[in-house]
């Protein structure tokens, strides 16, 4: 299983679509989330939009891997049901997770791998105002919460800089391919 954290804008949604298509084994989970479904989001597709009375429900179910709360309260979280789909299907598991549920994944489930997404600070607040669909108030915090981030690199197993979107996705496209063929070369008697 794959982890792509890092802080928002830095561009792990571009990156990974860029990795799915050099590595076909690859597939993404898609998350359960409370936040509003912005324009062209589809249920299912980017997420499942619970409401939080379900999202509850579902986590006294034990139905999450991991979840937690971001900003404004919005909770996200990854559903067990999804990896489990997408390893009877014979592929791998990609999961784009804020930095907490990441670092839950990566104590929690053996072999899994970590993959930080770096930016410079004002090239994440051009991407968050630019994408400009939360208000004001939650850009603000979201570009807070994206410099206390990047400070947090270190824990994570790989870090990639997303300074040129080519780069950084063969970048990772590389780290991927080092794991899985290292993953092959050990299970094998
Ligand atoms: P956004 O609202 O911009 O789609 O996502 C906000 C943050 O939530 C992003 O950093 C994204 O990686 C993270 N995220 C999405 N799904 C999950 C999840 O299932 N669990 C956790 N921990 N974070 C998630």
């Amino acid at each position: 299983m794959f982890v792509v954290t890092g802080p928002s804008g830095a561009g792990k949604g571009t990156l990974i679509n860029g990795l799915l298509d050099l590595v076909p084994a690859l597939e993404v989970a898609v998350s359960a989330t409370t936040r509003s479904q912005r324009r062209g989001e589809v249920d299912g597709r980017e997420y499942w939009f619970l409401t939080d009375e379900e999202f509850s429900r579902r986590a006294e179910a034990d139905e999450f891997l991991e979840h937690v709360p971001y900003v404004s309260g919005q909770r996200y979280g990854t559903l067990r049901s999804e990896m489990e789909r997408i390893s009877a299907e014979g592929r791998v598991c990609v999961l784009e997770l804020e930095l907490e549920g990441a670092l839950a994944v990566q104590r929690d489930v053996e072999g899994s791998v970590t993959i930080f997404i770096a930016a410079d600070v004002p090239e994440l607040e051009r991407r968050l105002r630019e994408r400009a669909t939360e208000s004001t108030g939650e850009i603000g915090e979201r570009i807070a919460l994206a410099r206390s981030q990047l400070e947090q690199a270190h824990r994570f197993r790989y870090m990639v800089r997303n300074d040129d979107v080519d780069r950084a996705t063969a970048a990772v496209a590389a780290i991927v391919e080092c794991e899985l063929a290292l993953a092959g070369t050990m299970s094998r008697p």
